[in-house]
C-alpha cells in the first residue's frame, strides 16, 4: 500500500487520524488515508493566508508556467493516476485514463487564459479602467465522480488568478487528490496549494473559515444550501456547481436505434453518476415502443465488471450510500413504472447495479423526480412537443439538457426553451475550457470555466482616472 500524506505547508504532514479507503468493486480496503482534524484544516488555512502575498504579486507568466509543469507532471504519470483512480472511484480503466489525460488537457487550457485589464469607459473627463484582483485563499471542495478533473479545474483557475488554495476532496476517493497534491508540490511554493481530508466532518468548519475568502464548491444541492449558509457569515464568494435531472428530449424525426444509442451512453456513461448526464428521456409515442426495445437491448449486453478489467463498460456505484440509494430508487421505480432491463444488483461484494431503463412510467414518479445518480434511466411518452418540453421543465433543477433531431434549426429553438446553464443539440457533454457553464435554477450559483468562470476568482477592481483639464 502506498503511504498517502495531507499536504499543508508545503510539508507531506499524516493525518491527526486515519480511515479506510474501499474499493467499490470488491469492498477491500485500497489504502489507509490521512484523516485530518480542525487544527491541520486551521494550519492549511493559515498556511495558505501566508502564502497569499507572495504568490499574487507573481507575475501571471510565471504562475502559468508552474501550473503547466503540473499538468505535465499529471500526464506524466497518467498510468499510475488511471489505476488508483479506477480503485477507489470505480470506473473503468479506459475512462480513467481518459479522465487523467482530459484533466491535463483542461489545465493546459485554463492556464493559458488571461484576465487582461479592460478599459470600460473613455471619455473627456476620464477613464474607468476594470482590473481582476485576486480574492485570497479558496475552498476548493470536490465530489467522488469526477474526482481529479474537477480538483484540476478548481485548482488551476484559483492558482492562475493568484489566489491560494486548501483543497477538500470526497472521503470516498480522497486518494488521486493526495497523490496530485504530492505531485504539484514540487512546482509550488510552500502554502500555496494544501489539502486536507475528512470523513464529511470538516466542511462546514472550511466554509465558515473566517480566513477563506472564496468557496468553490461542486456536489449535491442538499450540501450546496449548507455551504452557501456557511459562507453567509463572512459573505464569502461562493460558486455551486450542484446537482440535475436532465431531461433528453427526442424529436420524431430521427432514427430510434441510433438515438437509443445515444440516449444509453448519455445516462450510463461513468455508471450515471454524471452532475449532467441524461437522467430522463421524453420519447415521441410513434417511436417510444423501437426506442425503449433497444435501450433493453444495449443495457442487458453491457459488461458490468471490476473496471480494473479491460474488457468492462460499467463499473459499480461509486459507495455504500449511493449504492442504498439508487437501489430504493429502482425499488420504487417497480410499482412506478415497468422495468425492461436491469433492476437488480449483481452477486458479490461490489455495489454493481446492472443498466436500468424502466418505461410507461409518470412524470410524478420519483424515479423521474428525482436526482438518481445511478445507472437508470426512466422513459417518458409524449405526443406534443410543447408538452414535453413543459414536462422537461417542470423540475427545480437546470443544469443541462439534450435535444435529439434531424433538423438542427428545429433542435436549436427546442432547446432554447429549456431552463437549464447549457442545452446541447445532436451532443451531449461537449464542454470547451473557454465556454463558461453553470446551473440554472437549484442547480448552481455562478458559473466555471471561460473568462467569467476565471473572473469569479477575482475582485472586479475599477480604477479611474480623470483627465486633466
Ligand atoms: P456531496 O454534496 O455529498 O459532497 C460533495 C463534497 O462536499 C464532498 O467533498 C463532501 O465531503 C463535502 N461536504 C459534505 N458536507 C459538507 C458541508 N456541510 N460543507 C461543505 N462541504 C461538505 O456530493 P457527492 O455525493 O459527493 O456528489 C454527488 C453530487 O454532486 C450529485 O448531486 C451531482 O449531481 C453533483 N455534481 C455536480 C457537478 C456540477 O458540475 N454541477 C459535478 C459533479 C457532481
Amino acid at each position: 500500500m502506498e503511504n498517502f500524506q495531507l499536504l499543508i505547508n508545503g510539508k507531506l504532514t499524516p493525518g491527526a487520524s486515519s480511515m479506510d479507503v474501499i474499493n467499490p468493486a470488491n469492498g477491500q480496503v485500497i489504502a489507509e488515508c490521512p484523516r485530518a482534524d480542525e487544527n491541520q484544516l486551521n494550519a492549511a488555512v493559515a498556511a495558505a493566508k501566508a502564502a497569499f502575498p507572495a504568490w499574487s504579486m507573481l507575475d501571471i507568466g510565471d504562475r502559468r508556467q508552474k501550473l503547466m509543469a503540473i499538468a505535465d507532471g499529471l500526464e506524466a504519470k497518467t498510468g499510475q493516476f488511471a489505476s488508483l483512480l479506477t480503485a477507489e472511484q470505480g470506473k473503468p480503466i479506459k475512462e480513467a485514463t481518459e479522465e487523467i489525460i482530459g484533466a491535463s488537457m483542461m489545465m493546459r487550457a485554463l492556464a493559458s487564459m488571461e484576465l487582461p485589464e479592460k478599459v470600460v469607459m473613455d471619455d473627456e473627463s476620464g477613464k474607468f479602467i476594470e482590473h481582476r484582483s485576486p480574492l485570497g485563499v479558496v475552498a476548493a471542495i470536490t465530489p467522488w465522480n469526477m474526482p481529479v478533473t474537477l480538483l484540476a479545474i478548481k485548482m488551476t483557475s484559483a492558482l492562475l488568478t493568484g489566489n491560494t488554495v486548501v483543497a477538500k476532496p470526497a472521503p470516498t476517493t480522497p486518494l488521486t487528490s493526495l497523490l496530485f497534491a504530492e505531485m504539484a508540490d514540487a512546482h509550488l511554493p510552500p502554502g500555496v496549494f494544501n489539502i486536507i481530508t475528512d470523513r464529511n466532518d470538516l466542511g462546514t468548519a472550511l466554509t465558515r473559515h473566517p480566513d477563506v475568502a472564496k468557496i468553490s464548491f461542486t456536489g449535491s444541492c442538499a450540501t450546496g444550501k449548507k455551504v452557501m449558509e456557511s459562507g453567509s457569515q463572512s459573505l464569502k464568494r461562493v460558486t455551486l456547481e450542484l446537482g440535475g435531472n436532465d431531461a433528453a428530449i427526442v424529436l420524431d424525426d430521427v432514427d430510434p436505434r441510433d438515438v437509443a444509442a445515444k440516449l444509453f451512453a448519455g445516462a450510463m456513461f461513468n455508471c450515471g453518476q454524471i452532475c449532467l448526464a441524461t437522467k430522463r428521456a421524453y420519447v415521441p409515442a410513434s417511436i417510444y415502443d423501437e426506442v425503449c426495445d433497444e435501450l433493453a437491448r444495449m443495457a442487458n449486453e453491457t459488461r458490468v465488471g471490476d473496471g480494473s478489467q479491460p474488457d468492462t463498460e460499467m463499473g459499480p456505484v461509486q459507495n455504500k450510500m449511493q449504492f442504498e440509494k439508487v437501489k430504493d430508487l429502482i425499488e420504487s421505480a417497480k410499482a412506478e413504472g415497468t422495468i425492461i432491463a436491469g433492476g437488480e444488483t449483481m452477486d458479490g461484494p461490489g455495489y454493481f447495479i446492472r443498466p436500468t431503463i424502466v418505461r410507461d412510467v409518470d412524470e410524478d414518479a420519483r424515479i423521474v423526480k428525482e436526482e438518481q445518480f445511478g445507472p437508470v434511466l426512466p422513459v417518458l411518452r409524449y405526443d406534443d412537443l410543447e408538452d414535453a418540453i413543459a414536462r422537461a421543465n417542470d423540475t427545480h433543477y437546470g443544469l443541462g439538457g439534450t435535444v435529439w433531431t434531424s433538423d438542427a434549426t428545429r433542435g436549436a429553438e427546442v432547446a432554447r426553451q429549456i431552463h437549464t446553464g447549457i442545452c446541447w443539440v445532436n451532443a451531449h457533454l461537449a464542454v470547451h475550457p473557454a465556454v463558461s457553464v453553470g446551473g440554472a435554477k437549484q442547480s448552481g450559483h455562478g458559473t466555471e470555466l471561460g473568462a467569467e468562470g476565471l473572473e469569479e476568482f477575482t475582485q472586479r477592481h475599477i480604477v479611474y482616472v480623470a483627465k486633466q483639464g
